[in-house]
């Protein structure tokens, strides 16, 4: 049987890579990276949310180091940008922020029925992402990798891009997730269903404008920040040790490994290292057009 030839640009290669197993390939998104960044390129008010509240106070490091990367590239092309979680998730976004010296503009998204109408009346972002941020399942519910309810730690943020989908709304919207239990995944419902009966009942089924899979999801971030660089000029991916300062401040900050709940440097099962070098990989050619010594 003749293999099918798959196209992949060079940063859909490295966010293609599944290390974890978390069987991505069956809702990998070819050039779902280049879409988020051509819409995001022009941004004026991008309002980022992340977080995943894994168990009763366990914020996940994966999130919260790809919103910090993601928002400093799109306020250093003159965006706005602020960024929301739960309570229990501020510490560690404000860390990664810190991390990487950029301004932490950070507020507790508000509680009760009228938080989304609220938020969005207030901030008027022309761009919403969400980062490994949990998405209702059809059944209303937001469940973990295991299938088991968070509902009760992770507030209905999704409920924002819910409203963005309305006809009269102009917002874009971006997802960005690993594991179909996130916002956006809505877009690839009829594939995580056929990835059999525990993925069919965490899928989410929050769509969004554009989705971007990656074997972990700081890495979807992360390689949307590379596309922008390739079409804007600019150096804005961050470093290798960039990296491994953001995740051991989320981990000082309180935040355990999603699948492990380990609180160590470790992301999704992965060590520092590791994720490190995927920073490299993506900065090597394609990321950043700029010489390495200008970079920060
Ligand atoms: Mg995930
Ligand atoms: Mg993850």
């Amino acid at each position: 049987v003749p293999a099918r030839r798959i196209t992949l640009d060079p940063v859909d290669h490295l966010l293609a890579l599944d290390p974890g197993a978390r069987g991505i390939g069956a809702f990998f998104q070819p050039g779902g990276a280049l879409r988020a960044a051509r819409a995001l390129a022009r941004a004026r008010t991008v309002l980022i949310v992340t977080g995943f509240i894994v168990a009763d106070g366990m914020p996940e490091t994966d999130g919260p180091p790809g919103a910090a990367v993601l928002g400093r590239a799109l306020r250093r092309l003159g965006a706005r940008v602020r960024y929301t979680s739960d309570s229990a998730t501020l510490p560690t976004l404000t860390a990664a922020l810190k991390a990487i010296d950029e301004p932490d503009d950070v507020f507790p998204y508000p509680d009760g029925a009228g938080a989304a109408d609220e938020v969005l009346a207030r901030e008027r972002p022309t761009h919403l992402v969400a980062i490994e941020r949990p998405g209702r399942t059809r059944d209303g519910d937001y469940l973990n990798m295991r299938g088991i309810s968070v509902t009760p730690w992770n507030r209905p943020i999704d409920e924002m891009f819910l409203r963005a989908r309305r006809r009269a709304s102009r917002m874009t919207t971006i997802g960005v997730g690993d594991g179909g239990n996130e916002i956006g995944m809505g877009n690839a419902q009829a594939a995580l269903r056929g990835e059999g009966p525990l993925m069919g009942r965490i899928a989410s089924v929050v769509r969004v404008d554009h989705l971007v899979v990656a074997g972990v999801s700081n890495w979807g971030a992360y390689g949307i920040v590379a596309q922008l660089g390739r079409l804007t000029g600019h150096a804005l991916l961050h470093t290798p040790d960039a990296e491994r300062r953001l995740i051991a401040a989320c981990v000082d900050a309180g935040a355990v490994d999603g699948v492990t709940r380990a609180r160590k440097c470790t992301v999704d099962r992965m060590d520092a290292d590791t994720h490190a070098a995927i920073v490299a990989l993506l900065g090597l050619s394609w990321g950043d057009p700029a010489p390495r010594g200008e970079r920060q």
